[in-house]
């Protein structure tokens, strides 16, 4: 997710972990993915188109206000863990590399990180993670830092589950489906995001990200990469 219109999907350019891309409106209500396919998955055009404006994102039962002990419900962890939901303590997930020392192996893990930089405000972090690639590299760069700032104070990351992940491919592209718990306010503002990622011969960075409000998924732990696409 890129920081214009900061991360959520009602905004004009899309949500947090990814492109600031808007959910596409659809007619009649949650859409059911279609079954997931088998043997494997071709390489994904597709990505660089955007999806219609129009977004609703509803109201559900998720607590805007809970505190960090409640992140990753149902299973209540330790406020020690991460936010990424990865089950493991902060200090030995995404810690290391929010402080530096490490570079994320995956795309999967450097998406977690900039997750769980968003809900601890390591907003260097989200910065540094975008690749040269991503639009918000072409904007002054205190522009940009100034709306991951407020991205990170005024939106709430309450949970984080990974749905799918490829790559990379030939062409060095890897890419993770995750839905994001994510309010504002009291609003649900949680979406399901289609990132990109690529090495920019440091690491692992960010390069771009499709969403749809999760509100307009019917079942999103049974979505594919391939089915998510079927809905842009
Ligand atoms: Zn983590």
């Amino acid at each position: 997710m890129s920081v214009r219109d900061h991360g959520c999907p009602r905004t004009r350019r899309g949500g947090l972990l990814g492109d600031h891309v808007r959910p596409r409106t659809r007619p009649a209500g949650p859409v059911r993915p279609p079954p997931r396919p088998g043997p494997p998955r071709a390489a994904r055009p597709g990505l660089a188109r955007r999806p219609a404006a129009g977004a609703h994102v509803a109201l559900n039962v998720w607590p805007p206000d809970a505190p960090l002990l409640l992140r990753c419900s149902p299973a209540m962890p330790p406020a020690r863990d991460c936010p990424c939901c990865s089950g493991l303590p902060y200090a030995r997930c995404c810690a290391p590399y929010h402080r530096g020392e490490r570079e994320a192996p995956s795309a999967e893990a450097l998406m977690r990180s900039r997750f769980s930089a968003y809900a601890r405000k390591e907003s260097a972090y989200v910065l540094r993670t975008l690749h040269p690639d991503h639009e918000d590299r072409k904007r002054p760069e205190a522009e940009v830092m100034r709306e991951i700032r407020d991205a990170t104070s005024t939106l709430k990351f309450m949970r984080l589950d990974v749905l799918d992940h490829d790559g990379p491919d030939e062409a060095g592209f890897s890419h993770v489906l995750f839905h994001a718990r994510v309010f504002e306010k009291g609003q649900d503002r949680s979406f399901i995001e289609l990132s990109e990622f690529a090495h920019d011969g440091v690491g692992i960075r960010y390069r771009s990200g499709r969403q749809l409000a999760a509100a307009k998924v019917a079942d999103p732990k049974a979505l594919t990469i391939a089915a998510f696409q079927a809905l842009l």
